[in-house]
């Protein structure tokens, strides 16, 4: 199973996405982070979703090459966290639901790379990620 653990981000990371968190909260806006870290095989396993398994394409990145599943001497160290925006209690995958633009303004605001950005590379709602610079 993927981690939701704070503690498996980036020592640089955990500070931030508890502000982030905090911020959210501050907005209104109930926040679940899906994901920070994961294995080289989960990795592999959500790159195969799409492409040789069913579902939909979620991730050009193949196992060591997605911030998720960045590691400090072995430990997992990750370098991004996912989210998804509660509503009652429901996730809203939704696009348009307004708190995606919001939580990802705050995550800007905060020097993370929003990939729900519309400028962004690789178009991914739910990822926010520590700016290059951070080993
Ligand atoms: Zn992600």
């Amino acid at each position: 199973m993927p981690s939701r653990k704070l503690e498996d981000l980036h020592p640089d990371l955990q500070p931030v996405c508890h502000e982030f968190l905090r911020r959210c909260a501050e907005a209104g806006l109930d926040i679940l982070i899906t994901c920070t870290w994961r294995s080289g095989a989960e990795q592999d396993a959500l790159y195969a979703q799409g492409r040789t398994r069913p579902g939909a394409r979620v991730t050009n990145a193949r196992a060591g090459q997605s911030a998720h599943n960045h590691t400090i001497a072995g430990k997992p160290a990750s370098r991004a966290f996912d989210i998804v925006p509660l509503q009652h209690g429901k996730a809203m995958w939704n696009a348009a639901f307004p708190a995606w633009s919001i939580a990802g303004q705050i995550g800007e605001s905060l020097g993370l790379v929003w990939y729900g950005n519309p400028k962004a590379r690789f178009h991914e709602m739910p990822h926010f990620e520590l700016a290059r610079g951070y080993q």
